[in-house]
């Protein structure tokens, strides 16, 4: 176990029972574009307008782990095009470990 994980492990501990998402977008916060797997967008059939945003900061090329998803939207703190979302967002478990990571990392929980 590296020394990252057993603090990790440490933190987990101390970390809340996350039960729902009220109030929260951490997770949505640490994924600078809709993390889709290649060619998921066709069998989505996502408008292609809604991919300008992506391909632009994907062209920009900037430090994408300090910027929230494109898609968020940051005052509602909602996805904004929910039902388009990528497997990997619908299969991020509340409550999982990397779920209460992320909300420390934002800053809640702490
Ligand atoms: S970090 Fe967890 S609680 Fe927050 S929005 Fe993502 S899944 Fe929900
Ligand atoms: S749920 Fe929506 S806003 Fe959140 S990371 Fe996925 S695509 Fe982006």
């Amino acid at each position: 176990m590296t020394e990252e994980a057993e603090n990790d492990d440490s933190l987990l501990i101390r970390l809340p029972v996350i039960e729902d998402c009220s109030g929260c977008s951490a997770c949505c916060q640490r994924t600078p574009v809709p993390p889709f797997y290649p060619g998921e967008e066709a069998v989505l059939n996502v408008p292609d307008d809604l991919l300008d945003a992506v391909r632009e900061r994907i062209a920009a090329d900037q430090q994408f782990e300090l910027l929230p998803c494109v898609w968020l939207d940051m005052d509602a703190g909602l996805c904004r095009h929910y039902e388009l979302r990528p497997k990997a967002c619908r299969d991020f478990q509340t409550g999982s470990d990397l779920c209460r990571l992320s909300r420390w990392d934002e800053g809640l929980d702490r």
